[in-house]
């Protein structure tokens, strides 16, 4: 599928010169585009362009929100999206008094096989382009944005799917992202979650990327760590300091760790003391998650308590921390649930 939000400015320049237009169209169309106008609605653009565009198979948007499920308890909205080719993936919007943060998917499904989370049940499926990225902020941003305020401020990509597994993808969605020509949405409020392909961490501060760097840890011991996450075999725990601490220095961005807490797996007390170690002197923050129940999965998460005495432990020797705080719990918000209930839902219709 030829989708215009792919484009940079400079693309589209270079496209719609072929067509014949002057170099001011690109930056009229990019504004519709990010403003979530299909090719249709755009009102100051000739008739003939547009014909010619959709006749050679160009669209402007790369997805379709087939289904929105808003949470009473905190307001959080779960999307569901079609894309082009019926595929369906998920997002999540989280409001806060500073703004709104849209979680966004970079895979359909995800090879990665972690064995607590659900997106990647069904194995990868797809690579999403940059524009389908994209397109999931212009949607979102479109439908909540009014005369006062933007619809998204924030984005994290910890959606579905592994950022770093499609690297091309999505740095150049990081590029189109903060163009002032398009969403025009700071570098500063970009977070990207990793399960930790080093490579590609050293490879994001080299060449000049600087999202807060998230880092899905969830054991401190590597034997620990190759039981939950199969990318354990790949990359031992130092070696995944190693590519943090890389980028700490080289981006100046604190890494942030994630942990969600498995009942008698990984929240006992030698676990919390290791943790604590690998932290010493690293300018970091770990933040600790409730698992979410997934049924397939049949993990459960630690309780209040053990989290609780967790934290202390870590609070005690000064690592910074912090509870996440559980949003949207009443729709299903774990990573991946949403789609696959769609799915499984559709299928027996
Ligand atoms: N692949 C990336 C980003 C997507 S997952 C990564 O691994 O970081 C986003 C975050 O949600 C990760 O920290 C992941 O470990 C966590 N996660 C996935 N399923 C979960 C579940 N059932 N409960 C709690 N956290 C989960």
């Amino acid at each position: 599928m030829k989708l215009l939000c792919d484009l940079t400015l400079e693309e589209l320049k270079t496209l719609l010169k072929e067509y014949g237009q002057p170099s001011f169209r690109a930056k009229q169309m990019m504004s519709h585009i990010v403003s979530g106008r299909e090719l249709g609605d755009m009102s100051n653009i000739p008739k003939e362009l547009i014909a010619k565009l959709k006749e050679d198979g160009w669209r402007a948007i790369g997805i379709r929100i087939e289904r929105s499920f808003t949470s009473s308890i905190d307001g959080t909205v779960k999307y569901l999206y079609e894309l082009y080719d019926g595929n369906i993936i998920e997002g999540v919007l989280m409001r806060y008094k500073y703004g709104n943060t849209l979680c966004v998917s970079t895979q359909v499904g995800c090879a990665m096989g972690c064995r607590f989370c659900a997106s990647t049940l069904g194995g990868l499926v797809r690579n999403l382009s940059a524009g389908e990225i994209l397109s999931q902020v212009i949607a979102v941003s479109a439908l909540n944005a009014d005369k006062d305020h933007r619809g998204v401020t924030n984005v994290v990509l910890m959606g579905s799917g592994e950022p770093l597994d499609n690297y091309e993808n999505v740095t150049k969605f990081l590029g189109l992202l903060a163009s002032e020509n398009g969403l025009n949405i700071s570098k500063r409020n970009v977070s990207l979650s990793t399960c930790g392909l080093c490579e590609r961490m050293i490879r994001l501060a080299d060449e000049g990327f600087t999202p807060v760097l998230t880092v899905s840890l969830h054991a401190p011991f590597d034997e620990m760590r190759k039981k939950i996450m199969p990318v354990a075999n790949k990359y031992t725990v130092a070696q995944l300091m190693g590519a943090a601490k890389y980028y700490f220095e080289k981006t100046g961005r604190r890494v942030i760790f994630e942990y969600s807490l498995i009942a008698g797996e990984n929240d006992t007390k030698e676990c919390a003391e290791e943790l604590v170690r690998l932290m010493k002197g690293f300018s970091c923050h770990v933040n600790l998650i409730h698992l979410n129940y997934v049924k397939e999965r049949g993990l459960k998460g630690s309780d209040e308590s053990a989290i609780d005495k967790f934290r202390k432990i870590l609070d005690n020797n000064g690592v910074s921390c912090s509870v996440r705080r559980s949003m949207g719990s009443d729709i299903e918000g774990a990573c991946g649930q949403l789609r696959r209930k769609y799915i499984q839902e559709n299928k027996k219709e």
